[in-house]
């Protein structure tokens, strides 16, 4: 795998290291990760990006976000219920206000 040296965001350069990673609590192995010596900012590389979620998917956490919900009339309006597993992991439970808004016909999107 080809090994290019591109410039950091904040200018420094990217540098390649072995590293140990782990994501989720998930141990994937020893790969290869991009750093920046300046910002400390670390980078996986599309190869390692895969063994992640190859690694991920194996411990049955990958897609985890994706979630059935169902709807309820009330009135003119709908309610519905978030996964609760969702809700902890994003905080959604400290949360009082936020935006909603279509995105295409099939599709809501919730800011917080
Ligand atoms: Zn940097």
């Amino acid at each position: 795998m080809q090994k290019i040296a591109y410039p950091c965001p904040c200018g420094g350069k990217i540098h390649w290291k072995k590293e140990k990673v782990i994501r989720d609590g998930v141990d994937c192995g020893l790969l290869d990760v991009e750093y920046c010596k300046i910002c400390g900012e670390e980078y996986l590389p599309e190869e390692s990006m895969h063994i992640v979620e190859q690694k991920l998917k194996e411990a049955g956490l990958w897609g985890i976000e994706r979630k059935e919900i169902k709807f309820w009339k009330s009135g003119t309006s709908i309610t519905t219920r978030f996964p609760a597993e969702m809700v902890k992991k994003i905080g959604l439970d400290r949360v009082k206000k936020g935006h909603i808004y279509l995105e295409g016909d099939r599709k809501l999107t919730i800011e917080f």
